[in-house]
């Protein structure tokens, strides 16, 4: 037997594996089994070119095979094995460079960030040593010529020893003598359920040697990697519900395979709704990323952008090097496209799913609209779609009805400019909203609004194509000329009046030109927030001052005109006084808030109704 230590970096590696990664210790059964898979595939590529490599009717197969009483863990295969330089290469050193150039640069205090990250690109062969304190190589390669080779490494002096052996059979296997503490993977159980999780969709069938009998334990079906009409619908479903531990069918699957220079397969599921009984957080959504097959990432949110969180799937690139790692998968240029090229996919099939089956799209929008709205702040480049992807009630629509912003502006009057909304709590309480009733009565729609997100969206993404969003509960410019106007002179006492009652809960009190019928409404300054979003980050800061609404009153409405007359008889009459803090209280509660002091409106009221 030849001693050898193992290079610098290896041991570095190795210390790392040994010492800290342990949290990530079940992926070494991926990492050998994508060993053996790759090797198969190299094997099969050589007989491509070369005769005599390959029987005609070669079984490729991964063996898994546990030994209880030796306390071994065994992966067999029968792909291209080593000679002896190759072994002495390929086990001796990091084969990886990006493994080793990530090793090379890493400090101290990255040592700690470690574990996770490492694990996340994978550690080869190596990260076997977090499971087996020894670990024996019996190799052949695939020339009828090629000797039998041993290799044995022990970790704790960080050397290993080459040696002759016999072997007759072409291919690896990799002999695990498990540590005292993880006796846990010799059992069948384990193993099968480690290779559902990481290797399910591994090209060659993995076997278990149960002692008894060998049975396949991996699916092998690569379903992203076969043609769309070879897939029923039912395969698409449990494929979903297997990977995202949904109980749901998903509401649409997109699945297509990119050519060119960057070339992918992309599955991705859009689910019909978040599953009850957990927080959508913790549901195993995101994309995995498979590189030739093989698992690089899981459950990933690199690949799609945060507001497409609830999307899952696979994205399959041949064209992407293995061992990436998360920091190099953000500055990845192939890896950006195939990120923008899937988002635009996804945001074009939940368009037609918008298009062909609105009822489906609305309890999905139910759902996950708030993500779409999240994306409209976010995502710039996809502004316009996502903003198109957001559905609304309107004053034009009915209740359970749905609008979008390319509905609302293919009907808008000749000389609108402006997309008119209005904020409330609920659709009934918009519905019956008296700031809107000029814009109705003159035949102009306007959207209904959630408070909160809405609010942010718009303050983040203020125009649709060419139109600025306008709250109708605000303020407009226009609105100050009409001072000069009759009903001006007339109210203006009356104005100052009011304003000096109720200069404690009014910014200002104005002669409104929003209103038709009713007496009056509340408005807020120019860009400030609903009173609903106010009211929330008042709860999260109390530190926030409390704004005051703008009193609008209107001057064509009988009972304005009756306080007017009062007022000009009498301005210090009780009743007066009374009319105008109820009338206020009460376009108060339009607008969703409640009176100012609840005793006080209940005397004034019941002091009318007497
Ligand atoms: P990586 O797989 O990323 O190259 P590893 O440390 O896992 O890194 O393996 C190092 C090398 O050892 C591989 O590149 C391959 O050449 C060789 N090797 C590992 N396992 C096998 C196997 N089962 N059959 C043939 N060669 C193998």
């Amino acid at each position: 037997m030849q001693k050898h230590e193992f290079r610098t970096e290896t041991k570095k590696l190795l210390d790392i594996v040994v010492h800290s990664l342990y949290s990530k210790k079940d992926i070494f059964l991926r990492e050998l089994i994508s060993n053996s898979s790759d090797a198969i595939n190299k094997l099969r590529f050589l007989a491509l070119t070369e005769d005599n490599v390959v029987s005609s009717n070669e079984n490729f197969n991964i063996e898994i095979i546990p030994d209880r009483d030796k306390n071994t863990l065994t992966i067999k295969d029968n792909g291209i094995g080593m000679t002896r330089d190759e072994i002495d290469i390929n086990l001796g050193t990091i084969a990886r460079s990006g493994t080793r150039n990530y090793l090379e640069g890493l400090s101290q205090s990255d040592l700690k960030e470690l574990p996770d990250l490492i694990g996340k690109f994978g550690v080869g062969f190596y990260s076997a040593f977090m499971v087996a304190d020894k670990i024996e190589v019996r190799s052949k390669g695939f020339k009828p010529d090629d000797k039998g080779v041993f290799w044995t490494s022990n970790v704790d002096d960080y050397t290993y020893e080459v040696s002759e052996i016999d072997k007759t059979d072409r291919g690896t296997e990799v002999i695990l003598h498990l540590k005292e503490s993880e006796k846990e993977f010799l059992e069948d159980w384990k193993i099968s359920e480690l290779v559902k999780k990481y290797s399910d969709f591994v090209e060659y069938p993995i076997t278990l040697n149960t002692g008894k009998e060998k049975k396949k334990i991996n699916s092998q079906k690569a379903l992203w990697q076969m043609k769309k009409d070879e897939i029923e619908k039912k395969e698409y479903d449990d494929f979903y519900k297997s990977m995202t531990f949904d109980f749901k069918d998903p509401l649409s699957v997109v699945h297509y395979k990119a050519e060119g220079t960057n070339e992918f397969t992309a599955l991705a599921f859009i689910p019909s709704e978040k599953p009850p009984f957990t927080f959508f957080e913790d549901m195993k959504s995101g994309m995995n990323l498979y590189i030739n097959r093989i698992q690089v990432l899981s459950h990933s949110e690199e690949l799609l952008p945060h507001y497409l969180k609830f999307v899952s799937g696979i994205i399959d690139s041949s064209d992407l090097p293995l061992n990436i790692s998360r920091e190099m998968l953000q500055e990845n240029r192939k890896l950006m496209q195939i990120k923008q090229n899937l988002t635009k996919k996804i945001l074009g099939e939940l368009e037609s799913i918008k298009k062909e089956r609105l009822d489906r799209y609305v309890k999905f929008f139910e759902n996950f609209g708030n993500y779409l709205k999240e994306g409209a702040v976010q995502d710039a480049s996809n502004r316009e779609k996502l903003l198109e992807l957001l559905i609304f009630h309107s004053s034009s629509s009915q209740p359970h009805e749905f609008t979008d912003l390319i509905q609302y502006t293919s009907s808008m009057l000749k000389d609108q400019k402006e997309i008119y909304y209005l904020v409330a709590e609920s659709d009934d309480l918009a519905r019956k909203s008296p700031v809107q009733e000029m814009l109705k009565s003159k035949g102009f729609e306007i959207l209904y609004l959630e408070p909160g997100i809405d609010e942010l969206l718009i303050q983040n993404a203020p125009q649709y194509k060419n139109y600025e969003f306008c709250n109708i509960a605000e303020e407009h410019d226009s609105q100050k000329e009409e001072n000069a106007s009759e009903d001006f002179t007339r109210f203006k006492g009356f104005i100052e009046w009011a304003k000096d009652v109720l200069k404690d809960d009014v910014k200002d009190v104005k002669l409104s030109d929003k209103l038709l019928e009713s007496p009056a409404c509340l408005t807020r300054e120019k860009g400030s927030y609903s009173f609903n979003l106010e009211k929330a980050l008042r709860d999260i800061n109390k530190g926030i001052p409390a704004s005051k609404p703008i009193f609008e009153i209107n001057p064509k409405n009988k009972i304005i005109n009756n306080l007017l007359n009062m007022f000009e008889k009498d301005r210090s009459s009780l009743k007066l006084n009374q009319s105008l803090s109820l009338l206020f209280d009460l376009s108060l509660m339009q607008e969703g808030s409640d009176p100012r002091d609840v005793p006080k409106f209940a005397d004034n009221l019941l002091s009318f109704m007497s």
